[in-house]
């Protein structure tokens, strides 16, 4: 089922938005029972919406285009114009919504270095503003992102995440969780979903990244907060029809990929050792998860990645210093062997 794919003698390790639906995926998407989801009919959006929900012990879910579009219907939902969204400095929302968090929500954003994304409790109370001066914005919503994206692929300490719950429970905060790899970080952890489900407000989780969904993600919490959500979308354009074909491949992929993450994880630590071994790195991240993050010997990203290219392996720049790899579901042991084979005898 994991057809190996070297296309055109590219090793593409760039994303894992990059899968791409397997045949039994397909023949699955292809049976989907369709309808106009714009008026709730199409039943097989209602059983994924349905299926995540009762997966997280949530209320209710939404299936929508993007992680972008899910994490931004989370942020405006939760929050009143001149409110402020406390956050990792490399989180998603920040740094690659587009600023989506001014544009949509009208809100203001307090940073926190954190280590590796991930941010602590006490960072998180010191952060929010008092609520009674009038010079300062309302803190409202902190939103988390596990595992990491800019950060490396880590994942948090489920310990620490209830500390951040007990922190804006005593001080009135939602809590928003950018879950875009959840499922990632589910599969090293001993927590479920039902845990994650109980501690925060609002998850977004994308289907499109290593569960292997063409497109989509969604959007989970209480039913009202879901119904504004839903409003929210339509108002951007994201109110979709026959979108049952889409939500069959999110409805497969939960139901068959999510063990598969934990081979994209060894296949990461693979590619981090050839990295090592290489010459080519600097140094390279702990790699936790799917996402190895590394500094170049002797030269800066882009010329790295250029380098790279020139081997037909296909990876990420990070700024001036850092280059990401991703695996995912094509990305196969034989891969990684011809990787290795590309790399070696190549230290500079
Ligand atoms: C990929 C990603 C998203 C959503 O990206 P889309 O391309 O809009 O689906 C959100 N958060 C994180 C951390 C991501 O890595």
């Amino acid at each position: 089922m994991k057809q190996g794919k070297i296309k055109n003698n590219i090793i593409d390790l760039r994303s894992d938005t990059l899968t791409t639906p397997t045949e039994e995926m397909v023949l699955f998407m292809n049976k989907a029972p369709l309808g106009d989801d714009v008026y709730k009919e199409d039943p097989t959006v209602a059983l994924l919406e349905k299926k995540v929900a009762e997966m997280f012990g949530m209320e209710a879910a939404l299936f929508c285009v993007s992680g972008t579009m899910s994490n931004q219907l989370a942020i405006k939902a939760h929050t009143s114009p001149g409110d402020e969204v406390i956050c990792d400095r490399s989180s998603h929302i920040y740094l690659y919504e587009g600023g989506g968090i001014a544009v949509n929500a009208l809100c203001s954003v307090k940073l926190i270095d954190g280590d590796s994304g991930r941010i602590a409790p006490h960072q998180v109370k010191e952060s929010i503003n008092n609520p009674s001066d009038v010079h300062q914005p309302i803190s409202r919503l902190v939103s988390l992102e596990n595992t990491t994206n800019r950060g490396g692929g880590a994942f948090y300490d489920f310990e620490d995440i209830r500390k951040i719950k007990k922190v804006c429970e005593e001080n009135g905060l939602i809590l928003h969780l950018d879950g875009a790899r959840l499922f990632n970080a589910i599969s090293e952890t001993p927590q479920s979903p039902k845990d994650y489900g109980e501690v925060f407000d609002s998850i977004s989780i994308c289907l499109s990244k290593g569960l292997g969904s063409p497109i989509g993600s969604v959007i989970i919490g209480k039913r009202s907060f879901i119904d504004k959500t839903r409003r929210f979308r339509k108002l951007m354009g994201g109110g979709w029809r026959q979108a049952g074909s889409l939500a069959a491949a999110g409805i497969y992929a939960l139901d068959h990929h999510i063990p598969l993450l934990k081979e994209d994880h060894r296949r990461a630590k693979q590619i981090g050792e050839i990295l090592k071994k290489s010459g080519y790195a600097e140094e390279v991240m702990p790699i936790s998860t799917n996402i190895i993050m590394i500094t170049p010997r002797n030269c800066n990203a882009i010329d790295f990645v250029a380098k790279m290219k020139d081997k037909n392996i296909l990876c990420t720049a990070f700024g001036d210093r850092l280059v990401r790899f991703v695996t995912y579901l094509q990305i196969t042991d034989s891969d990684i062997e011809e990787f290795k084979r590309r790399m070696v005898g190549c230290s500079s």
